[in-house]
């Protein structure tokens, strides 16, 4: 098993341990890429929630959020492209039977290539240390043009094929490329075949093609439809964004990777309704908002990488990825689109309304254009997990577990721990409690020695510890330990709300921004 491969199982473990991750459906053995957020993963889940909610609506007086229905008018799909055009080439291995995405599997043969590219840029800079001149050497060293080439070779050919819809190229780049079935390792490849994402359903009791309703494979169009009840209620004028957080459904023919990849996922999006012609401003302006966003959290910069589109969706001019270095390697978390005026034109057409904007300063109006920015929260979700799993080895030995997940997003705030079990320090931890909580989610814990205790607070991420002891009835005092330093403190108990807030307040996080 590889590194990354270990890497994703431990986090597994842990998230199902802690009770972070379940599987859906476990005692049924499970169904696929379908997952169940246990009471702290909830609790994980609802704060990057808000965290993207307030960074939107609290911090622009221009966006304002909305919630719509997972179902719509079936029409909908039509008029936003997704029912002829959101589909994935598939690939099946008649050795292994397993079934691929063929763009996956190239742009997982281009990722080798750019591995190698890496490598060889890291032997170099070690060989040469400081007199290294690494723009320099990309540009010349006979290995990495020859790498650079063949990624480029495989790209420009996959783009023709994808745009041009050409199955039978798609599956001939596979063949020449020899990419072979990681399972069988043959390369005894079935043709290449369309598959639509979207799952359908029946409406009421009657069948047929005209009660076929879907699951929303994207949170957005609800968005677009409401584009003018939106505008005229609350007042906006453009440019003014729309958000919205839900949940999304597609039927992924290879749905693998935890929650990276699941078919009842959410998402987290904002369309920004802007004049035509100004899309290229403001694809810059979200771009750098969204990566401040990210940034904020404290996780290592690097990361993070934009990533340009090499096929445009159906409705884009100008499209990027915001990738994170998850356990399996860089992958997209977050997407930033320029969708021109694709969906409110194609709605308009469709349902025969009139979606304009009427602008009183110019006396003109018309179909706006759409800048949209949309994150995958499970996908958020496992890029804090990831980064903040830590094993360390402590200075005595022993090792830890800590989830060092940015404190104003983590599930616990604060465990209040008496000493022992008796002598009045049970209830002093309650009635500290009791203080703390209307402020911050708090734990009471009295089971097991006190390191073991830290030692469970440290694997859920809880930034603070406080301890009761025998002084604290006479002092009023605890002792207060931090988790990523495990430095502890004796304060006053009137001081633990404030010591706390500092640190966890989701304030110090939107400030940044
Ligand atoms: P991918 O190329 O990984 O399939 P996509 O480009 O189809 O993703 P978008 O349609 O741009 O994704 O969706 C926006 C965001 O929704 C993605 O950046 C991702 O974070 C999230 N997302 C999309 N599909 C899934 C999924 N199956 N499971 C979890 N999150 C998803």
């Amino acid at each position: 098993m590889s590194n990354q491969e270990d890497r994703l199982k431990t986090l597994i473990g842990h998230a199902k341990e802690y009770g972070f991750v379940f599987q859906s459906s476990e005692i049924y053995d499970g169904l696929s890429a379908t997952y169940d957020y246990g009471p702290y993963g909830a609790e994980l889940k609802n704060n990057i929630r808000q965290y993207w909610w307030a960074a939107m609506t609290k911090l622009n007086e221009n966006i304002v959020g909305i919630d719509a229905a997972i179902f719509m008018h079936p029409t909908v799909w039509k008029a936003s492209g997704h029912v002829d055009a959101f589909n994935d080439p598939l690939i099946d291995n008649k050795d292994s039977k397993k079934r691929y995405r063929a763009d996956v599997l190239l742009e997982e043969h281009m990722a080798k290539y750019q591995d190698k590219i890496e490598k060889e840029t890291d032997k170099a800079k070690k060989k040469f240390g400081d007199a290294f001149n690494e723009e320099q050497f990309r540009a010349t060293n006979p290995n990495v043009l020859r790498a650079q080439e063949r990624i480029n070779g495989v790209e420009g050919r996959m783009k023709t094929a994808l745009e041009a819809n050409d199955l039978v190229g798609l599956r001939q780049l596979i063949i020449d490329e020899e990419i072979k079935c990681p399972i069988s390792g043959t390369a005894n490849w079935t043709e290449v075949r369309q598959f639509n994402l979207m799952f359908a359903t029946e409406l009421g009791s009657v069948s047929g093609e005209s009660s076929t309703i879907y699951l929303r494979p994207e949170t957005a169009q609800g968005i677009f439809v409401n584009f003018l009840n939106v505008q005229k209620s609350a007042r906006m004028k453009i440019p003014f964004g729309i958000a919205q957080t839900g949940k999304a459904f597609r039927n992924e023919i290879v749905a693998r990777q935890f929650i990276f990849r699941m078919r009842e996922f959410e998402q987290m999006e904002m369309q920004f309704f802007i004049k035509p012609g100004t899309q290229q401003e403001w694809y810059e302006h979200w771009k750098t908002k969204r990566i401040a966003w990210h940034r904020a959290l404290g996780l290592p910069a690097d990361n993070y990488r934009f990533h340009d589109h090499i096929k445009l969706a159906h409705y884009a001019d100008a499209a990027c990825d915001i990738e994170f270095r998850f356990p399996m390697g860089f992958k997209e978390l977050e997407g930033i689109h320029s969708r021109t005026d694709f969906d409110l034109g194609n709605h308009e057409k469709f349902s025969g309304k009139k979606l304009r904007y009427f602008d009183t300063e110019t006396n003109e109006s018309y179909v706006p254009y759409v800048l949209e920015t949309s994150i995958g929260l499970d996908r958020m979700f496992l890029a804090i997990l990831s980064a903040a799993y830590e094993e360390e080895k402590l200075e005595n030995g022993e090792e830890r577990v800590v989830l060092r997940i940015p404190a104003a997003l983590a599930p616990v705030k604060v465990a209040v721990l008496p000493l022992i079990k008796k002598d009045g320090l049970p209830e002093k931890a309650r009635a500290i409690i009791d203080g703390l909580k209307l402020s911050h989610n708090c734990q009471y814990d009295d089971k097991d020695s006190i390191g073991k205790r830290y030692r469970r607070q440290d694997a859920i991420g809880t930034p603070y510890c406080i301890t009761i002891d025998h002084e604290t009835l006479n002092d009023d005092a605890v002792t207060i330990r931090e988790r990523d330093s495990m430095k502890q403190e004796r304060v006053k108990i009137s001081e633990v709300e404030r010591i706390v807030g500092q640190k966890v307040d989701m304030k110090k996080l939107l400030r940044q921004l």
